[in-house]
């Protein structure tokens, strides 16, 4: 892409209403706009971020077994008076009245949808076990939107959910959802940990939130310092298998949000300079509900010894549009935004320092055309005007790495490589660079991990 036919409207001033970095730096690198309270346009370098975020949630989400499908916003009342949840969800939820007077709500969740469409066509369980998700837009009327995306009113979720003969299926169910969602958050940079999340009414251990830590996160979470450096599942993980092993290791060091702290087994378990007391961003929840949903809503299969069944069910949420704001508190620094490679808009950005130039024009389109060559997504600074400037909206605008190309070096064949993340700068011939970058990035993108 070249920057000067590309949309990136950054901004010079720091936006008064943004309190949090990520929310500045998201407006000022230009990713997004806001159009109304908590109402956000993606605009192109943002919505690539997005993109790439979606793309390692749908592999991870394959890997596990769930299969993507898409369900509208605009749901039938008729279907939540039905579950129960009309009258009990509240203000949060956005009513709707079409021209014929009926009652409409914009799906804040789908839990009454889902289990609508698994009503109609699942009658038996031999086609359990089945894990449907799809990626869309929800809406909830928060009373206080902020943080830019972190906390928006309409914001894109994942949202999985599984359907299982019986509590043990569940189970599993559960914990090939727990795996994919370390191994999501894994790829794209991110270390999240999964704290015991509240229950309700249903009870149990099948309840976590991932969290990032950050400390302008909303929750308080109290853990064990050695879950920042545990092990992820590898790709080739069997999810058929049993996945036991990977959840106990994961749950058996303590890990809680505020809402559910323990403070005397906190401290009972963890040594005291392994005890982490701090903020973090959720990013992702993973939910056994049993029958809450199937039971209302009179969704049962035929069992093996040909009875009516009791159907199952887990939920799996993860925020698209707070992962964004989340990678950013996570990786930052003074200048800028600072992508991890595996969801970057772009891996490389070539900077042309004398466009306009003859012989700099020349040498930056043949190394254009030799990074796209090695399959690199690149952005192009081919505009007219001062290096100062080009360094300082790529540093903001955070691409991993950068190829400087000045008027001198080009003479003496030689173009020089900023590591976005390190600062390091190292100075090579042209083919030597593209070999260099190819070599540095393949591995980041954790496509393969
Ligand atoms: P929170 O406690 O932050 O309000 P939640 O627990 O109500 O979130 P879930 O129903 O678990 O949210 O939704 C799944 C995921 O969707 C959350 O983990 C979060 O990443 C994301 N999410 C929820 N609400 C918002 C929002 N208002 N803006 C952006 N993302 C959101
Ligand atoms: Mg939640």
């Amino acid at each position: 892409m070249r920057l000067s036919s590309y949309f990136l409207p950054v901004l010079k001033e720091v936006p008064k209403e943004a309190e949090i970095v990520s929310h500045r730096l998201m407006l000022r690198a230009g990713l997004i706009r806001q159009q109304a309270a908590g109402l956000y346009a993606w605009l192109p370098l943002g919505y690539k971020v997005l993109r790439k975020i979606q793309d390692i949630i749908e592999q991870e989400q394959a890997r596990a077994g769930a299969i993507e499908m898409l369900m509208p916003t605009l749901q039938s009342a008729d279907l939540w008076r039905e579950s129960g949840r009309y009258d009990a969800y509240g203000k949060e939820m956005l009513r709707i009245t079409d021209r014929h007077e009926r009652d409409l709500l914009y799906g804040p969740t789908n839990e009454e949808v889902i289990t609508d469409i698994f009503r109609t066509f699942v009658k038996s369980y031999k086609e359990l076990p089945l894990n449907l998700y799809h990626i869309q837009w929800k809406f909830r009327d928060e009373i206080r939107p902020r943080f830019g995306t972190m906390r928006s009113r309409e914001f894109l979720m994942k949202d999985a959910y599984s359907f299982d003969l019986g509590m043990e299926e569940a189970r599993k169910s559960y914990y090939r959802m727990f795996v994919a969602y370390l191994r999501t958050y894994y790829r794209m940079g991110l270390t999240a940990i999964p704290m015991k999340a509240e229950t309700g009414p249903i009870g149990g251990d099948l309840s976590h939130e991932f969290i990032v830590l950050a400390d302008t996160g909303e929750s308080g979470v109290f853990c064990h310092a050695d879950l920042l450096d545990m092990p992820i599942p590898a790709a080739n993980t069997d999810f058929n298998g049993d996945l036991t092993p990977i959840i106990d290791q994961w749950t058996s060091l303590y890990a809680a949000t505020e809402d559910m702290i323990d403070m005397a087994e906190f401290e009972k378990t963890v040594p005291e300079p392994k005890r982490i007391a701090a903020r973090g961003i959720e990013v992702g929840q993973v939910f056994y509900f049993g029958t809450k949903y199937t039971g209302p809503m009179g969704a049962t299969v035929t069992g093996p010894d040909g009875q009516e069944a009791e159907v199952h069910c887990g939920s799996y949420g993860i925020g698209l549009t707070r992962l964004v704001p989340a990678i950013i508190e996570a990786s930052h620094d003074d200048d800028g935004i600072v992508w991890p490679v595996s969801v970057a808009p772009f891996e490389v950005m070539l900077l042309n320092l004398k466009s306009g130039d003859a012989e700099c024009d020349a040498a930056c389109e043949d190394l254009y055309g030799k990074l796209k060559a090695a399959g690199l997504d690149v952005l192009y600074d081919d505009r007219e005007g001062g290096a100062g400037a080009k360094f300082a909206t790529a540093d903001l605008i955070g691409v991993p790495y950068q190829l400087i190309a000045g008027p001198r070096g080009i003479k003496a064949g030689e173009v020089e490589i900023k590591n976005r993340k390190t600062g390091a700068r190292d100075t090579m011939g042209f083919d030597a660079a593209i070999a260099f970058l190819k070599a540095a990035i393949e591995p980041e993108r954790r496509d393969k991990v």
